[in-house]
């Protein structure tokens, strides 16, 4: 028996949900969607499922079990407490809600209906991130302390409501949300500061170029950066950690680690070397013969790996791999890096 599933929302998002359950998920049946436009609903109609006429109807049909919400952001609120009131199980698209008050309401509904609720971080199954989170956990980089992780795209616009205040749009809400969540799943230590600068380059209401810091208080430092005007990208990831550096090129991840050969200690010598800087001591090349390469490791994921485990939570009580209080702590960090960019200061804080 499948569970029964229907999507809020279907336009890119909610039809890729579709599509994706069908192909890889036989445990989850599809078996309508609700959309305001009547062309989202002629598209879910034309892709056999049945295009419910209303919000009531779906939430007020009993096969359903499960909900999966992918509407614009400014809608999540409401509709997660609406479904978990009818007695479904819900998956909200990411940014679960504006802020993190919002998300409590819906956490507190949660918790008194007994519900799932949680929230589609996909990212978390992206190659590029599973390589190093493999990476860092095998110790090989030894302890990390700079991690620079950037999406970089150079089509300027944000789309459609992205671009919107009202519907929650800006880049902080939109990647910045993923970036972070990954940061905060990759590192196991409170996030003690943050610092944002937002700049509204070509999308006048919202943030659409973003440099984030996030401190934790192990004394890891991530810098995460989104572009909308890059021509020239920078790596998907840099890490720097005391026994060796971690590139990930790209989301096909080309990329490498150098690391210092367990007898690669150097021995200092006074001189100063000539480069083409001129002369240095601290910035010269490291000799090659301290130093060996490593490929990444071949990691295999896939995002269906995310709805593998709703079904585990729903058919065999598995904890969720998206949890509220990881949810929570992330809207804190975006709350303040909110304030943060406004007041045009650091903010430290125990999240
Ligand atoms: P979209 O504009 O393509 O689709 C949104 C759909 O929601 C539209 O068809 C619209 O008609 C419908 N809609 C609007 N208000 C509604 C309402 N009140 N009730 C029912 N339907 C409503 O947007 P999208 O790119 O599909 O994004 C939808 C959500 O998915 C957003 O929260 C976005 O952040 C998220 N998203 C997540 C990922 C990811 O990788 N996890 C990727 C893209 C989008």
């Amino acid at each position: 028996m499948s569970i029964v599933h229907a999507i809020i929302g279907y336009g890119g998002m909610g039809s890729w949900h579709h599509r994706s359950l069908r192909e890889h998920v036989p445990a989850i049946h599809v078996k309508g969607a609700w959309d305001i436009r009547e062309e989202a609903r002629q598209k879910a109609a034309e892709a056999g499922i049945l295009a419910y006429d209303s919000l009531e109807s779906l939430l007020d049909d009993p096969e359903v079990q499960l909900v999966t919400i992918a509407t614009p952001n400014n809608f999540h609120k409401d509709l997660c407490i609406a479904a978990l009131r009818a007695g479904k199980n819900v998956i909200c698209e990411k940014p679960v809600t504006l802020n993190a008050q919002e998300l409590t309401e819906i956490i507190d509904v949660a918790r008194e209906t007994g519900l799932l609720f949680t929230v589609h971080h996909n990212r978390r199954l992206d190659r590029d991130y599973r390589i190093v989170q493999e990476v860092i956990a095998s110790g090989v980089l030894g302890r990390p302390y700079f991690l620079e992780s950037k999406v970089q795209g150079s089509r300027r616009s944000l789309h459609g409501w992205r671009g919107h205040k009202l519907n929650g749009g800006g880049m902080l809400l939109d990647w910045g949300i993923h970036l972070i969540d990954q940061m905060m799943d990759l590192i196991d230590s409170p996030v003690v500061a943050v610092d944002a600068h937002l700049l509204s380059i070509y999308t006048p209401e919202v943030d659409d170029n973003i440099k984030l810091t996030l401190t934790f208080e192990n004394g890891a430092v991530a810098m995460l950066e989104m572009a909308t005007n890059c021509l020239i990208n920078a790596p998907r990831w840099h890490i720097s950690g005391t026994d060796g550096t971690m590139v990930v090129e790209n989301w096909e991840c080309d990329g490498r680690i150098m690391r210092l050969k367990p007898d690669g200690e150097m021995a200092w010598e006074d001189d100063i070397v000539y480069t083409a800087a001129g002369p240095t001591r601290t910035m010269a090349p490291r000799p090659a013969h301290t130093m060996e390469e490593l490929p990444l490791p071949q990691v295999e994921t896939h995002w269906s790996d995310y709805y593998n485990n709703i079904v585990d939570v729903l058919e065999h009580g598995a904890a969720p791999m998206v949890t509220h209080d990881q949810l929570l702590r992330v809207m804190r960090v975006v709350d303040l890096l909110f304030e943060s960019a406004a007041e045009g200061v650091g903010k430290s804080c125990h999240i």
